[in-house]
């Protein structure tokens, strides 16, 4: 037997109804190529091999791997990488030509998506059980007091929605959290921006986010309030509104806004 490991966020799935609902929201086809990031002891993984895709299973604890193969053989479509799917090389791949299917440890579930997203090579979609509460705030629309930055960073490269809620109870160890599954849609056509002006902007915009977006961004670019509410009127956003309440054309707007001025 193995011992769970709480600092890698070891909540085994039990209920197979969700991994069925799972493997329906993936899309699957026999010719994809799959990511799963913490196989754990399989059980997704099983339901992942029988569609008869190429499963590239991410693994980084050891002693679970020995488990995972105890229960599910070695089966062709099968291959376990023992490492910390934070440093998985995605050389092999070509963007747009994978998927990522995992329960993944809720720890690192910011950098991973992030990994995914934003980096040069881009899986088709993501298909993640995550906390309740963290997919909330990635999905929080505009007047959501939840959207935040990394709600406008998965808004920025891809099209989430929640698929389907999971009570704690459906987890070996319960965890103190509920959970939701997420479909990430990774978008295929790219802003022209330039990416790290843009967020510096959005951040800008968010640094208090209880306060109007004026004030925001007069105190990071020290403008005066009057430079400030002319840019926020030619990008067509009333200088009242909180960032929560920007969509993402409004936050292209205002980065078009700033960089014609600059
Ligand atoms: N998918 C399984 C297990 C979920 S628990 C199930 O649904 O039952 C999270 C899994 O991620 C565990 O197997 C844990 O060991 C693994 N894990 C934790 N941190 C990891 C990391 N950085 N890289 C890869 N796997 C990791």
């Amino acid at each position: 037997m193995f011992k769970i490991k709480k600092q890698l966020g070891q909540n085994f799935l039990k209920n197979p109804e969700v991994v069925t609902k799972i493997i329906e929201a993936a899309e699957i086809k026999a010719d994809d190529k799959i990511i799963e990031i913490g196989p754990g002891t399989g059980i997704l993984t099983e339901a992942l091999i029988k569609t008869g895709a190429a499963i590239f299973a991410v693994e980084k604890d050891y002693d679970l791997i020995t488990t995972l193969k105890r229960n599910i053989g070695e089966p062709k479509n099968l291959k376990i990488v023992h490492q910390d799917a934070l440093w998985f090389d995605l050389s092999l791949f070509e963007t747009g030509k994978f998927k990522v299917v995992a329960n993944i440890p809720y720890n690192i579930t910011s950098p991973l998506i992030r990994k995914f997203i934003e980096g040069e090579i881009k899986p088709e979609s993501m298909v993640l059980m995550v906390q309740k509460e963290v997919a909330e705030r990635i999905c929080a629309a505009p007047g959501n007091s939840e959207r935040g930055l990394l709600t406008i960073i998965v808004e920025f490269y891809a099209d989430a929605e929640i698929v389907l809620q999971v009570p704690r109870k459906d987890f070996y160890p319960v965890p103190n959290v509920d959970s939701s599954v997420i479909k990430l849609k990774i978008k295929n056509e790219k802003r022209n921006v330039d990416e790290q002006m843009f967020f510096k902007i959005v951040k800008a915009g968010l640094a208090a986010k209880r306060r109007q977006i004026h004030n925001s961004l007069s105190a990071t670019f020290h403008w005066t309030k009057e430079e400030t509410i002319k840019i926020l009127e030619l990008s067509e956003i009333k200088p009242t509104l909180r960032a929560e309440d920007l969509t993402l054309d409004q936050w292209f707007n205002l980065y078009n806004c700033i960089a014609k001025k600059s």
